[in-house]
């Protein structure tokens, strides 16, 4: 069996690069490798397309890290956006999951990695758009609120409102795991810290 997969070069590639994507295991790897190579070529040719497309357009927003396909994303540039209130994410993926509960009309802010957040910047960019009150999207775990200490301290002199959403928000897993009703409830009855 060694010898015979070993000889299938390209396909062999392929299944060693589609073990390594996230929740994919050696069993959907060999599924999903015979399907986009042997039996839906044609869809295996979109997907390779769709990839590469992606990969080239998408960056993210130089005001809020949001995904974006241009400079500044969709969300920043909206004036019918509620820029008093500043919801701050940890995974720009997390934006997704609230704007699919439609409850939240704010703006945002991708935290991503907290020693490269440009405070200067961002305390600039909250005082532009005058900015009252920061939400914290997160899931309630030890460092999650150690981030929200540290960035409410860098903040302090604002004069901001600082919540987080915590009831019915379970701990210790993503954001994209939470329901959306316990999500848009956790918005709406979210606490002040
Ligand atoms: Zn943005």
């Amino acid at each position: 069996m060694k010898t015979y997969k070993n000889n299938l070069h390209h396909f062999k590639s392929l299944l060693e690069a589609l073990e390594q994507m996230p929740t994919i295991g050696k069993k959907s790897a060999l599924k999903m490798a015979y399907a986009l190579s042997v039996e839906n070529k044609f869809l295996g040719l979109k997907i390779a397309h769709c990839i590469e497309n992606a990969i080239n357009n998408v960056k993210e927003c130089e005001i809020c890290n949001a995904l974006s396909e241009n400079e500044i994303c969709e969300i920043c540039i909206d004036s019918t956006r509620d820029t008093s209130q500043l919801c701050m994410v940890l995974h720009s993926k997390d934006i997704f999951t609230i704007e699919e509960t439609g409850d939240y009309r704010g703006i945002y802010f991708v935290i991503k990695n907290l020693e490269e957040i440009n405070f200067v910047q961002l305390k600039q960019n909250l005082k532009e758009k005058n900015t009252q009150e920061i939400i914290f999207a997160f899931t309630p775990t030890l460092a999650n609120d150690a981030i929200m200490i540290y960035i409410e301290d860098k903040l302090k002199d604002l004069n901001l409102t600082f919540s987080k959403i915590a009831q019915g928000v379970p701990t210790g897993i993503g954001l994209d795991h939470v329901d959306q009703l316990s999500l848009s409830r956790a918005l709406t009855s979210r606490i002040k810290i």
